[in-house]
């Protein structure tokens, strides 16, 4: 772990997502995310009803079923740059079904990694361990780091449902400053899940917006959300950590359990005898892969959203390195819909969903 680091610049970090230090943004259901790019899968959808049932048996196929909820379907949407298309429709728990979560904070700064999750900064992976968190002053070269009793080791850690709630809540509460984030996953109500709505043949769009909007990524075989770039300068900034656990997730209160890093934790489908595997489906219908094709190298000419088109393949993703803090960097399609209800509509050309009358944006935590 590389601890020793002096006088890092983070004078940019201020003006970065203010909107709370645990990132919370609008549910945008359907926010409007811009990509653009052509087509990969090999999936268009038709107006037969058999081939519609075989397109939607192979794209579900290696989806971990435990972590469905209800039966995947196809269903008309509106995508974000406003095509009208056919959609999978597919509910997941909001937490995998194949590996436990956590941990995320230690408790004492004398508990070890085994204890403890991860931390990203500056592309590099580090144990977010008591050792870690003693160290936060001189790692950041800031001294207002202080989240640990300086007479007993004790971690400042938010370990109830109101501290979890309190802490990522979009005003900044001062009496959370310095502490070690986390929120367990039986906070969440048991009826709580995340509708995406993900178009069958990804429609290619003019220009790419260069981000990952808060509606993340994709999702993973696995069944696990992969989100947008987790605001680090925001948490930093309110002189906070929200950890990662050792499969580069963890838990806020609105989505449940979501992956800001790709690590090998999540299920990979074999593709070619040379490239790399399959891990999930970008919001955008566009497959994503793992980082590293089987020869141990990361493909060459990669976009700016990290794709390719490849033989065989299409076109593609390859996940960001684990430290990067960013799955993918943008999408290069128009990108479909994640729902708080497999009964609401996708229309991802809005920019605030058209719900039920006083149905407003409700916040959540994307750090
Ligand atoms: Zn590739
Ligand atoms: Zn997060």
């Amino acid at each position: 772990m590389e601890v020793e680091r002096s006088n890092r610049e983070r004078s940019t970090r201020g003006d970065n997502n203010r909107f709370s230090r645990l990132g919370f943004a609008a549910i945008s259901a359907c926010t409007y995310v811009a990509g653009c790019a052509p087509a990969a899968n090999d999936t268009a959808q038709t107006s037969d009803p058999v081939a519609n049932a075989q397109t939607l048996a192979q794209i579900i196929e290696p989806f971990d079923k435990d972590a469905i909820v209800g039966e995947p379907s196809i269903v008309p949407c509106t995508l974000s740059g406003g095509t009208e298309a056919q959609c999978l429709s597919i509910t997941l728990k909001p937490e995998p079904a194949a590996f436990k979560i956590g941990p995320w904070c230690p408790r004492n700064i004398a508990d070890g990694p085994e204890l403890s999750g991860i931390w990203l900064d500056d592309g590099k992976v580090y144990d977010a361990d008591g050792k870690f968190i003693q160290n936060l002053s001189r790692f950041y070269d800031d001294d207002r780091w202080q989240l640990f009793d300086p007479e007993t080791g004790k971690i400042n850690v938010t370990d109830t449902e109101a501290s979890c709630q309190a802490a990522a809540r979009p005003d900044d509460d001062p009496a959370y400053q310095n502490h070690c984030v986390e929120c367990q996953i039986d906070y969440l109500p048991a009826d709580q899940f995340q509708t995406y709505v993900i178009p069958l043949s990804p429609v290619q769009v003019a220009s790419v917006e260069p981000r990952v909007g808060h509606d993340g990524v994709g999702i993973a075989y696995s069944g696990v959300r992969l989100d947008a770039s987790a605001p680090l300068d925001a948490i930093l900034d309110a002189h906070t950590l929200a950890p990662f656990d050792d499969c580069g997730g963890h838990v806020n209160p609105n989505v449940g359990y979501h992956i800001h890093a790709v690590t090998d934790c999540l299920k990979s489908v074999p593709t070619t005898a040379s490239h790399a595997p399959k891990l999930g489906l970008a919001l955008d219908g566009y497959p994503i892969l793992a980082r590293l094709n089987l020869d141990g190298k990361e493909p060459e000419g990669l976009d700016q959203c990290r794709g390719h088109a490849s033989d065989g393949l299409g076109y593609h993703y390859h996940a960001g390195a684990t430290g990067s803090n960013a799955i993918l960097g943008c999408h290069k399609a128009e990108t479909g819909c994640v729902l708080t209800s497999a009964t609401q509509t996708c229309d991802a050309s809005q920019t605030v969903r058209r719900g039920p009358p006083g149905g407003g944006r409700p916040p959540r935590p994307d750090g």
